[in-house]
């Protein structure tokens, strides 16, 4: 078990590689805090996944609910051991379709969240012997893409977001990597319409392994992350991408 007695908050875990990381977690024998917008998707599944699994209600954009999220866990656990800042959503329009409110609503729930979420979770994760924070970008952290303005500029700026947190929280035994996964079998891919489903059916096709990865494909490298196993990788970058980047 590589995280018996470990205490995990994990956002948009109500379904995709959120509740896959969630699964991971308690299998290896941490307690997990399911955080999510959508209430009724987030208590079905902690109930699904067992007394180990907690769902709180956490829109990420918004402070209220993430200071009563970690009053939550306070007073259960009295501590934090990991953060997954995972919750995104993915807008890709051309310039002349974008509007300004729906770019900034990729900002704020890709980017502003991960940002709220080290900064909330710091108290807590400060009473942990060994914390670990994991925020969650993509591959298209690292190249541009047709459409992206919104959810590209998000990603790179999680890259930022994870290295300058790692400097200030490396002298509290605090580690912060991100993880940029290619394409995987989520909803956010698998119910893709439009122009979206067309790019990632092309996308596809330039993947060197030929095919997406499997939620859990992800949790694994997640897991080392927020294990002991990775004591010594902070301010890292994490590509798990079927050889997309290469
Ligand atoms: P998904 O759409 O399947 O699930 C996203 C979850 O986030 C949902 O449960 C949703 O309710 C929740 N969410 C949305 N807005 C929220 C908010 N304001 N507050 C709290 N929760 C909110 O997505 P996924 O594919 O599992 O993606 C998870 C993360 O991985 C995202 O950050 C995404 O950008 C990233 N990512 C996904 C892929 C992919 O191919 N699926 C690739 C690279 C990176």
């Amino acid at each position: 078990m590589k995280l018996a007695g470990k205490v995990a908050l994990i956002t948009g875990a109500s379904m995709g590689m959120g509740k896959g990381h969630a699964e991971t977690f308690i299998a290896e024998g941490a307690t997990v805090y399911l955080a999510d917008i959508n209430d009724e998707k987030g208590l079905a599944t902690a109930t699904e996944l067992g007394d180990k699994a907690h769902f709180v209600h956490l829109d990420v954009t918004n402070e209220e609910d993430w200071q009563n999220a970690m009053d939550t866990i306070e007073s259960k656990d009295g501590v934090l051991d990991i953060l997954v800042n995972n919750a995104g959503i993915s807008v890709f329009l051309p310039l002349s379709a974008m509007t300004k409110d729906q770019y900034m609503k990729s900002i704020e729930i890709n980017q502003l969240s991960v940002f709220l979420g080290m900064k909330y979770a710091l108290p807590l994760l400060e009473k942990s012997k060994a914390a670990s924070i994991i925020n969650i970008s993509s591959i298209e952290g690292f190249h541009g893409s047709v459409g992206g303005y919104a959810y590209v500029s998000s990603k790179f700026a999680v890259r930022g977001l994870t290295r300058s947190a790692a400097l200030e929280l490396a002298g509290k035994n605090i580690r912060v990597n991100s993880v940029h996964p290619g394409a995987v079998e989520t909803p956010m891919v698998l119910e893709a319409t439009g122009a979206q489903k067309e790019a990632i059916e092309q996308f596809k096709t330039t993947i060197p392994m030929k095919r997406m990865a499997k939620p859990a494909e992800v949790s694994k490298l997640v897991l080392f992350l927020a294990s002991d196993d990775s004591s010594y990788s902070t301010g890292a970058e994490f590509i798990v991408d079927g050889g997309n980047l290469a």
